[in-house]
């Protein structure tokens, strides 16, 4: 599609705008999941708040199909669109830390490895994820998921207020005391009321961490899983460990003779001094036989990013999620069998504990509804060859459905590809006609709705 009355984008706009043709534009277009190739006919790079409303008036006045990007991350490729327009973010950075009040205000393009940066240096952090270059608002604007979760919870539950551009252009604030509807919304419910511009996140001490990966042999994923799911329940809230399967990269920091070998495993993460960390982790770290247990005190942003020098942009990616309630024997068994098939070096399965302080929040008191299931599972095929396209997506598919009927029924938004309408009403499950409602009064056209998208009522 051809872009359409740019001239008036162009009058109001400070930052940068991208068109087919243009020498940036395929870099442009790019986002995290090589496996996603869409081709929109404008990118409005913002710089500011301003520029922001001049792309959503654009978009709205010319009935372009709209996007937002923040850091490009998501699975489905929803920061992109074919032949509309991209709301683009990345360049509207800006971490501010207010070390008296622990909080720290957010730019709506931050990643979080900036996050983590800016805050580390006050001895503080925010709940994020668990790589780096994850974009702050798509993340947060779906939940957060993380190894603070235990001790700190999601990062929804951080949230204190967020600035937004609304459909029809206006500018509002939405926190407890403002707009508190659009507040309980945008708190696990994506990016369907606005673009945000900014947030606000409250700040936990945390410095140094106690973490890194203790793995055993596949032979032992069943004693391994089943000691798991009674340990870290009953485990104290500041430890943190998720339950991968995954296989050891090549990397200097494994000893050379486990590189390449598939093992499971749990990448721990834990607040609070390290040798009391060490002690209350030790019963799990001595089940069985670990091939490896490489833990230690490491400063948190090194933690955070581990994993980024594995998965760099540009890998096909193929995801499914689940969120899970309780990890059967039976259950176990079948992880035990997809486990054992990775059909990839870089394909993994996580499950994240999303117990303890995430579970002091009720289920309605925001739009992330399952907060009474105990894990949240990713299941990623991931390769950085398109000709293994089919492998992964293949693996990821069958791994999903045998594990999909013990799960709690619905999914992780932010885990979870374009799968449509009824996968996204499984996942807000009673929340689902709220949200709903709240669209209605936000954005009555679905001007946004390249997201997991919540319908006006
Ligand atoms: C390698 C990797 C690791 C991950 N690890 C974690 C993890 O540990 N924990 C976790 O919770 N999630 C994790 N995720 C999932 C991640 O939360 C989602 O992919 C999320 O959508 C990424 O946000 P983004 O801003 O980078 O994405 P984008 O692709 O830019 O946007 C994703 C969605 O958010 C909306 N959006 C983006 N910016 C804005 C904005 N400013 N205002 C309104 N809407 C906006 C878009 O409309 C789109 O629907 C991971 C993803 C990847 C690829």
């Amino acid at each position: 599609m051809a872009p359409v009355n740019i001239e008036q984008l162009r009058s109001r706009f400070r930052g940068e705008i991208i068109l087919p043709g243009d020498g940036t534009y395929d870099s442009a277009r790019k986002v995290y999941n090589g496996m996603i190739d869409k081709r929109p006919a404008v990118i409005a790079r913002c710089v500011d708040v301003a520029d922001v409303m001049a792309a959503v008036d654009y978009g709205r006045e010319n009935h372009m199909l709209t996007a937002i990007r923040g850091g490009g991350h998501n699975g489905g490729g929803l920061g992109v669109c074919d032949d509309g327009l991209v709301i683009d973010l990345s360049r509207m950075k800006g971490v501010r830390v207010d070390p008296a009040a622990r909080t720290v205000q957010v730019a709506g393009g931050c990643v979080w490895g900036e996050v983590d940066h800016a805050t580390h240096a006050f001895g503080m952090a925010t709940p994020t994820g668990i790589i780096s270059t994850t974009g702050v608002a798509g993340l947060t604007l779906g939940g957060g998921i993380g190894q603070l979760a235990r001790s700190c919870g999601l990062t929804i539950d951080n949230l204190l207020s967020a600035d937004l551009v609304l459909a029809d252009g206006s500018f509002v604030t939405a926190s407890e005391k403002e707009n508190p509807d659009l507040f309980w919304a945008v708190r696990g419910g994506g990016g369907n009321f606005g673009v945000v511009t900014s947030f606000t996140f409250r700040l936990h001490p945390v410095k140094t961490v106690f973490a890194g990966p203790t793995f055993w042999a596949l032979d032992e994923t069943e004693k391994v899983m089943k000691a798991y799911r009674e340990f870290i329940l009953k485990a104290p809230e500041n430890i943190n460990g998720f339950f991968a399967f995954l296989t050891i990269p090549p990397a200097p920091m494994f000893p050379a003779e486990l590189h390449l070998k598939k093992v499971c495993g749990i990448v721990w993460c834990c607040r609070g001094p390290a040798d009391a960390a060490e002690k209350a982790t030790k019963p799990m770290r001595s089940v069985g036989t670990p091939i490896l247990d490489g833990v230690g005190e490491l400063p948190f942003p090194v933690v955070q990013s581990l994993f980024d020098a594995l998965y760099p942009p540009g890998l096909q990616w193929y995801w499914r999620a689940d969120f899970v309630n309780e990890l059967s024997d039976k259950a176990i068994a079948l992880h035990a069998e997809h486990g054992a098939a990775l059909p990839t070096m870089h394909s993994t399965m996580h499950l994240y504990p999303i117990d303890g302080q995430a579970h002091r929040v009720g289920k309605n008191d925001t739009a992330f509804s399952y907060r009474d299931a105990n894990w949240s599972e990713v299941i990623v095929g991931v390769d950085p060859d398109p000709a293994n396209k089919d492998k992964i997506t293949k693996w990821c598919k069958d791994y999903f459905d045998a594990l999909h009927p013990y799960s709690a029924g619905g999914a992780y938004v932010n885990f979870m590809m374009e799968e449509g309408q009824e996968r996204v009403q499984a996942s807000f499950r009673d929340n689902y006609a709220r949200l709903a409602t709240v669209k209605k009064k936000y954005d009555p056209s679905n001007f946004f709705r390249v997201n997991q998208n919540i319908q006006p009522a």
